[in-house]
């Protein structure tokens, strides 16, 4: 099957690729040429576990090729896919649905047979109408049917989710294009009960309710972290405890920062404008953005008052940038609020991240960066742990002690036992576990 990928970022490169991993001819698209020259280079542009093995494999096979022009890539494929971004609009919160629609009126001027237009991009209740009419009102001979399949990859987990999804929800209100559909993901051999058929309102919806009870769900934890704080339980008893319930689950009960990340702020938000626009309220969804938009606010102070007060003068060291471990995402990152903060407060701060350091550069410009995390503790008064990666939970917790300058360690992720940290000399805050 001939496919076009239209948005090379990280669903679209990640989708393309498995695609064409699955024996499709795929052509992966994007505007930005820098971009395609790097990945036409065999460079990729983004940190994606197993992404560099999986591109070259597929480009290497023919299977999978790039390209800037959306005309040629399209003209005689099976589907389209449109994976471009659609980030929150500026001032309202709104999807920004400009990319989709651009993406829609090119694909629409240059198909020449009948084509499933795709939209894997996370777009709007009624978006696939509006992509319908856009395509009408530019190509009104193009036989087209528009079909919504949205992707629920993780970053850092992003080729295993593609190959084993939990589902494929396919919102396709046209029997040709359900079949087309569903040929492409037939390498996957999904058990039918994976494979879900629905109309296209419902597809759009599923992936904003999904997102949404997700950014609850965090959210929830996060707020009986603050509550176990102060009364003296441990939150992480208390989500094994509740999580065991298989109708609450496990998953997604790690208190921690608040959510970022390309989905979940955006997508929250944009479901509470698309309930607002309905004249629906969301009270549980609009609570949830809140909490965590607050959650963010509050970290500095927590460090603050960890150090007793004030950060005037003092060096913070922060482990940790991405949003979560495994990426280099640095959108609605957490840092994106807890560094300025504490540089605000008077704080020196030297920060390290595995992956995210070169995008986190032209984000966070007022502070140094150091090749290891060793470095950034060297003569701190505090150390900060915001991101979750494996190599800060292997680190040398000795030789971090003798560097620092004061034995301050402030977890929001709950990397560590507290009585361990206490044996080790740490004065250590975490989040909603008793101090040792
Ligand atoms: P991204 O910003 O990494 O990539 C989008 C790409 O689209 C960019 O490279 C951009 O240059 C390109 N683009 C924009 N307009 C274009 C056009 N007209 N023609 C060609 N290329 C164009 O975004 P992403 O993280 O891959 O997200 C894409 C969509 O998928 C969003 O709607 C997002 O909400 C959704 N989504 C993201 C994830 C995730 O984990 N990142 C997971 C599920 C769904």
């Amino acid at each position: 099957m001939r496919i076009a990928m239209i948005g090379t970022g990280y669903v679209g490169l990640v989708s393309g690729a498995s695609f064409a991993d699955f024996g499709h001819e795929v052509t992966c698209v994007d505007q930005d040429a820098t971009k395609i020259a790097a990945l036409g280079r065999g460079q990729i542009p983004i940190f994606e576990p197993g992404l560099a093995e999986l591109v070259a494999r597929t480009t290497g096979s023919g299977r999978l090729k790039f390209a800037t022009a959306i005309a040629p890539a399209v003209a005689d494929v099976e589907i389209v896919f449109i994976a471009v971004g659609t980030p929150s609009r500026r001032g309202d919160g709104h999807a920004d649905l400009s990319y989709v629609e651009a993406a829609a009126r090119e694909i629409a001027r240059a198909v020449r047979r009948f084509t499933v237009i795709a939209t894997k991009s996370t777009v709007p209740v009624g978006t696939g109408d509006n992509i319908e009419k856009i395509v009408r009102d530019t190509a009104p001979n193009a036989e087209c049917a528009v079909v919504s399949n949205p992707e629920f990859l993780r970053e850092g987990a992003a080729i295993e989710d593609f190959r084993k999804p939990h589902r494929v929800v396919i919102g396709a209100d046209d029997g040709r294009a359900r079949d087309v559909m569903a040929a492409a993901y037939a390498p996957l051999k999904l058990p039918a009960a994976s494979l879900l058929f629905v109309s296209r309102r419902t597809a759009e919806l599923v992936k904003y309710a999904a997102n949404a009870f997700l950014a609850t769900k965090v959210g929830f934890i996060n707020e009986i972290a603050d509550l176990c704080g102060v009364v003296g339980a441990d939150v992480e008893e208390v989500a094994r405890g509740i999580g065991l319930d298989p109708r609450i689950g496990a998953k997604f009960l790690q208190p921690g920062p608040g959510y970022g990340g390309s989905c979940l702020p955006k997508d929250a938000v944009a479901l509470r404008k698309t309930a607002e626009a309905a004249g629906v309220n969301l009270s549980i969804v609009s609570a949830a953005v809140d909490s965590n938009a607050a959650r963010k606010r509050a970290l500095a102070g927590k460090v603050e008052a960890a150090a007793g007060g004030s950060l005037k003068g003092k060096r913070v060291a922060v482990l940790g940038l991405s949003f979560k471990a495994n990426t280099d995402d640095m959108r609605e990152s957490p840092a994106l609020v807890l560094v300025p903060a504490l540089v605000a407060a008077g704080a020196a701060v030297r920060a390290h991240d595995p992956a995210a350091m070169a995008a986190a550069k032209s984000l966070l410009p007022d502070i140094d960066y150091t090749a290891d995390p060793y470095a950034a503790a060297e003569g701190a008064d505090a150390l900060v742990i915001l991101t979750e990666w494996d190599a800060y939970r292997e680190l040398d917790l000795a030789r971090l002690r003798q560097l620092m300058k004061e034995p301050l360690v402030v977890d929001f992720r709950n990397l560590f036992p507290p009585r361990a940290m206490a044996e080790r000399g740490f004065r250590y805050v975490s989040l909603g576990r008793p101090a040792a």
